[in-house]
């Protein structure tokens, strides 16, 4: 068996080191048009901003790896430039020498990745505007970074005056995470950062409410925020400063500009083979990532694959996806039967010191497939007991199936252990878990990892108690003219209190029911919906009409900033 495999780094090597594992008599080539192969990409953001030091430490794994360990014939600078599938051929370009040769193959794997977005701007091509997709892009930005840095022009050891104007103010156009660890990293080597953003929020996957708890976050972290506006144009201003022009007719200045507008499968190969390409934009595969063409896989970013929750064509651009794709195809390849379950887009970012993470479905996702049976709550546990140093809160957003609890996607955001509550959800979904699974789930517990009831778990209590009927819920954004209780202690009300609401503090409440209206539906609040979940307990077996405003004060907080 002779199989060709385009692209070298996490869909492409992880096919081919396994497909030696299966077959060790296969003759198996894999071409990569850049100068490495297996490279973290993952860590370039963090090499841009030296907390990877050296460019060595990306580089999982060489070409000479692949040759001695694997047995495979790996080709670095070589690209492959057609596909001739009636002959079951693929030109090969020397990147080097431009030499082109051809190679024939029985089966053919896809891994060329995506290419990022570069609109034909004004000024795009002016020195100091970067991308950061492979090592040799991180190598440009940081001597970029470094060229006119005190240290570097040895005037760090200088008593005169400085001539070189050192590089101060840097530009990230797009709020996507790659764009933000490239912002968050750029922030920690100095610079003052601004984040240009054409929509209304960061971290498009995120529910609105929930980026604007991170969109906080990142101000208070310094990083300056400019959403709802898109980048117009680069100018060459005097001193080698770049412009960068907006719609709105802002001018930001900078001295480094980072492009960070998304990606797009590359698809340009597959089209050369005439491959069925889907509506998303990406190569179509089956779900054991055969292409409309059967002796030809394609694995990673350049396909389109279809969402676990929603059953939809979806882009997913992530290397753990592409690194079990690439798996399969070989298992495929090699005579197994391995199918692709589909992608949760379970992802997580880091920021400076936090972490946002998600899984499965958003509920602006489920609207936009027109799903109505779907109910969400809001939940702000401990990342660990309380009483043992160090715990912070978790804003939690669950959403789940009305009809049978079944859990349909996450959103957790926090300074601690946010990685392993969205972790456990991810696994939940794919397993076709309910909410009444998360209830009974048997967790790790010591006061510094967690909470005899896990935050996992008590997504599942609180999710449970609504679908069971034990505490009905109401949303901020649907409060009407219902009667608003407030059972926060005062000293809680002098931080913030919401308009129209009467204080009964828990405590005094059983006391004082005959304050309460029989007549009209009381929307308890609390700080987090806690204490309120006890107030309504008492007030429906006491025969009142009581629902609770999910997540409280906190998630208030989300719902005012998205009107302000
Ligand atoms: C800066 C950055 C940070 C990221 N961080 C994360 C993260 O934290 N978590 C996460 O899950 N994902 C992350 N990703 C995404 C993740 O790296 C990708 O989803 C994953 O690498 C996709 O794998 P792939 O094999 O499809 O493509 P790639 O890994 O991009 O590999 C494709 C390779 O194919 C080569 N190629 C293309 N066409 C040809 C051709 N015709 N001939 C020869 N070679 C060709 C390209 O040069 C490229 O090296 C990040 C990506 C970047 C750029």
């Amino acid at each position: 068996m002779k199989v060709i495999i385009v692209g070298g780094v996490a869909g492409g090597a992880s096919c081919a080191a396994r497909l030696r594992r299966l077959d060790e008599k296969a003759e198996i080539i894999m071409v990569e048009r850049g100068p490495y192969v297996s490279y973290a990409n993952c860590g370039l953001p963090y090499h841009i901003g030296d907390v990877i030091e050296k460019e060595s430490s990306l580089l999982v794994a060489t070409e000479n790896t692949f040759r001695s360990q694997f047995a495979v014939d790996a080709r670095t600078n070589c690209e492959a430039i057609r596909i001739s599938p009636d002959r079951k051929t693929v030109e090969l370009r020397n990147v080097t020498t431009g030499e082109v040769t051809t190679e024939s193959y029985e089966k053919l794997v896809l891994s060329p990745g995506a290419v990022t977005v570069r609109p034909p701007l004004p000024g795009i091509d002016l020195p100091g505007i970067f991308q950061v997709r492979t090592v040799p892009d991180a190598r440009a930005i940081r001597e970029w970074l470094e060229r006119g840095s005190l240290f570097l022009a040895g005037m760090d050891k200088y008593s005169g005056f400085q001539t070189v104007r050192p590089k101060t103010r840097a530009v990230v156009i797009g709020g996507g995470f790659i764009g933000l660890e490239t912002a968050e990293n750029l922030v920690h080597r100095g610079f003052d950062v601004t984040l240009v953003e054409m929509l209304d929020q960061v971290l498009a996957p995120l529910d609105r409410e929930m980026a604007r708890v991170v969109e906080g976050y990142l101000e208070r972290h310094g990083l300056r925020l400019a959403l709802n506006d898109g980048v117009s144009g680069f100018k060459q201003a005097a001193n080698g400063v770049i412009d960068v022009e907006t719609k709105s007719g802002k001018t930001y200045p900078a001295d480094v500009v980072i492009l960070s507008l998304g990606v797009r499968p590359d698809t340009a190969l597959a089209k050369t083979a005439g491959l069925a390409i889907g509506e998303r934009g990406g190569i179509r595969v089956d779900d054991q990532m055969r292409t409309s063409n059967p002796d030809i896989f394609a694995v990673g970013d350049a396909i389109e694959v279809k969402d676990f929750v929603t059953g939809q064509w979806s882009l997913i651009a992530l290397a753990g996806p592409a690194n079990r794709q690439g798996r399969i195809a070989a298992d495929v390849i090699a005579g197994r039967d391995s199918r692709f379950r589909g992608t949760q887009g379970t992802s997580i970012i880091g920021l400076f010191g936090a972490a946002a993470a998600w899984t499965g479905a958003s509920e602006k996702t489920l609207n936009r497939v027109g799903d109505k049976d779907f109910e969400k709550i809001y939940l702000y546990p401990n990342s660990h007991a309380g009483y043992y140093p160090g715990a912070r809160p978790i804003a939690m957003k669950v959403l789940f199936r009305k009809s049978d609890g079944r859990l349909l996607g996450a959103q957790a955001l926090g300074e601690d252990n946010v990685d392993k509550r969205i972790s456990a959800l991810a696994m939940a979904i794919q397993m076709g878990a309910t909410i009444y699974d998360l209830e009974e789930a048997e967790l790790c517990y010591s006061p510094q990892f967690g909470s005899a009831k896990d935050p996992v778990n008590f997504a599942g209590m609180v999710a449970a108690g609504v679908l069971r009927g034990d505490m009905p819920i109401r949303h901020w954004e649907s409060a009407g003219q219902e009667f608003l209780l407030d059972v926060r202690e005062p000293v809680e009300l002098a931080v913030e209190q919401a308009p129209r609401t009467v204080n009964i503090p828990l405590g005094q409440l059983r006391a004082r029911l005959g304050e309460l209206p029989r007549n009209k539906e009381i929307l308890v609040i609390c700080r987090s919906g806690q204490r309120a979940y006890y107030a309504q307990r008492m007030l429906l077996q006491n025969g009142f009409k009581a629902r609770n405003l999910s997540g409280g004060m906190l998630s208030r907080y989300h719902v005012q900033l998205l009107v302000n």
